[in-house]
């Protein structure tokens, strides 16, 4: 569908043809601490992205940069075809502007490991909240849409409940569902399954599965080398801040080329 987001794409490809997130040789420190080190990758259309990586390596940092919760000191990252990073160099770097960012995070959604949802608010309140508040959405509608999602993670009876009074897959797939609620361009999930008791993991890698088989754009950081092998259409492999290898599922995780990725593989089953 051509909409009014094309004007913003290159004239030269097709809206459909630009990858929704691209990342350009993006390079982010801590003080002295070069966390990203110059890091290109990018989310097609409909795809499913794989981050791996031992803790450290800079799988968070990556995800928090490509949403602009974290600035970065150089390269580029683009929303569909759009530049929208701190632009230039050193001194010379300046942020987005707030709607800009407001615009990227609504369209990037995340759901985060310890699914931050408001402990005060219900669930069909934390899933209605952002659409309403930030998005200035019709409360009718956003409501609907709401209840709908709620249905479709499975707890459309939870809309009532507070989140304390669910189980930890329980709220992650309110989180999931808060998240899509944005409607966003693309899903971002920082090891949606890594608080979670490994009978409740199965619930979320359910709903995250059947995301995926909808089409959805997806960057997802995991530790879960199954799900990553099941549902991705390429996975990344992350070492100190430099991709250390990548490519498709079948081919990363049948025959690792690298040393460090094999080490890792073996480590983590
Ligand atoms: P991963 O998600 O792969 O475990 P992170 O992206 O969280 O790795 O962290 C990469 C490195 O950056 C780690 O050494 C971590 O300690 C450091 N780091 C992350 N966030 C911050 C921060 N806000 N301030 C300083 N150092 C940070
Ligand atoms: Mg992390």
């Amino acid at each position: 569908m051509l909409t009014k987001d094309s004007k913003t794409a290159p004239a030269t490809q097709p809206l459909e043809a630009t990858p929704v997130i691209e990342i350009r040789d993006l390079h982010k420190s801590y003080g002295e601490l070069e966390v990203l080190k110059g890091v290109s990758l990018s989310a097609p259309r409909g795809h499913v992205l794989s981050l791996i990586g031992s803790s450290g390596s800079g799988k968070s940092t990556l995800l928090r940069c490509a949403n602009l919760l974290e600035d970065s000191q150089s390269g580029e990252i683009l929303f569909e075809g759009e530049p929208i990073t701190w632009k230039g160099e050193g001194l010379h770097r300046r942020p987005a502007d707030r709607k800009q960012v407001l615009r990227i995070r609504t369209n990037l959604s995340m759901v985060f490991q310890q699914f931050n949802l408001w402990a005060h608010m219900t669930i069909l309140e934390n899933v209605m909240e952002a659409p309403v508040t930030v998005m200035g959405r019709d409360k009718k509608e956003v409501e609907a849409s709401a209840r709908a999602y709620l249905d479709k993670v499975g707890i459309g009876d939870k809309c009532d409940v507070y989140p304390a009074q669910m189980s930890g897959g329980q709220q992650q797939r309110a989180a999931i569902a808060r998240a899509l609620c944005m409607e966003p361009k693309a899903l971002l999930f920082d090891e949606p399954t890594s608080a979670l008791d490994p009978e409740l993991e199965q619930e979320v890698v359910k709903v995250i599965k059947a995301l995926a088989e909808e089409g959805r754009t997806m960057m997802i950081v995991t530790h879960d080398m199954r799900m990553a092998a099941d549902i991705s259409d390429h996975v990344v492999f992350l070492h100190k801040g430099l991709i250390e290898e990548e490519g498709h599922p079948t081919q990363l995780f049948n025959q690792p080329k690298s040393e460090r990725l094999q080490q890792f593989l073996s480590a983590t089953v």
